[in-house]
């Protein structure tokens, strides 16, 4: 049985955000990842995603049922020198939301941490638990919400009230070069977000496809939205998404962050 994760790695517990516009205040004041990530964990912003989170980490899958779930939001991670960002959907219930590390825990962490493994951007092809030892070279991976929502299906204002930690997720990322975007809601969620940090953005905006590339001019200079299918079971299963795909994705990712020295 793996340990019991209940206390983040990457910084203190801050304080309770519990309203949109305190998410808001708080994301804009955050001067570092650490703070961002305790931050995070401290959010209570979208009261049906803390309810069905602490639900799930009350009732838990028979067999997790002697883990002791996180049942918080979920913060990226990754380190602040990285060019790439991975920015996914949402943590599942029974993965993020009980391991208390973004992607890790299901299947779909499975796939995105053995390709950045033959990517060459993670130490190990598997994360399990915090402090199994996994460390992330040039990644930085989030999610666009950072609750377990029920069905994996948050809602447009939801996504909207958590948008403010991934815009400074990403600013606060000043070698960001690529991000690597899974799925079309994240795809969908992202453009506000880059919209609110000074990006130029294309009109109309670009329809989400696996492998499309859009340049775009920001703060931080010239920065290379690319799509990916998701790495969810519904794509993997059905072979939507292959090993291969993504492995093209990434490889384009770090050719990409390359040209950024
Ligand atoms: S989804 Fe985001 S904004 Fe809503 S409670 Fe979770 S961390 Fe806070």
């Amino acid at each position: 049985m793996p340990p019991v994760t209940r206390k983040l790695a990457t910084g203190p517990y801050i304080g309770a955000v519990r309203t949109p516009a305190g998410v808001v205040r708080s994301a804009r004041a955050v001067p570092d990842l650490a703070t961002l990530d305790a931050r995070v964990s401290g959010c209570y912003a979208c009261p049906r995603l803390v309810a069905w989170r602490e639900e799930v980490a009350r009732v838990k899958r028979a067999s997790f049922r002697d883990e002791e779930y996180w049942g918080r939001p979920v913060p990226g991670l990754g380190p602040a020198d990285a060019r790439i960002a991975v920015v996914g959907l949402a943590p599942a219930a029974h993965g993020g939301n009980r391991t208390g590390r973004v992607f890790t825990g299901d299947r779909s962490g499975d796939w995105i941490f053995a390709a950045l493994w033959r990517a060459g951007l993670a130490n190990q092809p598997t994360s399990t638990h915090i402090g199994d030892g996994l460390e992330l070279t040039d990644v930085r991976v989030a999610a666009s919400v950072r609750c377990a929502p029920p069905a994996n299906a948050p809602t447009p204002e939801e996504r909207d009230t958590c948008s403010p930690w991934l815009a400074r997720e990403l600013a606060l990322l000043p070698r960001l070069r690529v991000i690597v975007v899974l799925g079309g809601f994240g795809w969908t969620a992202l453009w506000p977000v880059l919209a609110a940090a000074g990006y130029r953005l294309p009109r109309p905006r670009p329809a989400f496809g696996h492998g499309v590339e859009v340049d775009l001019d920001g703060p931080l200079g010239r920065v290379t939205l690319l799509g990916s299918y998701h790495v969810s079971q519904q794509n993997t299963f059905t072979g939507r998404l292959t090993e291969p795909m993504l492995d093209a994705v990434l490889s384009r990712a770090t050719a990409l962050a390359a040209t950024a020295g």
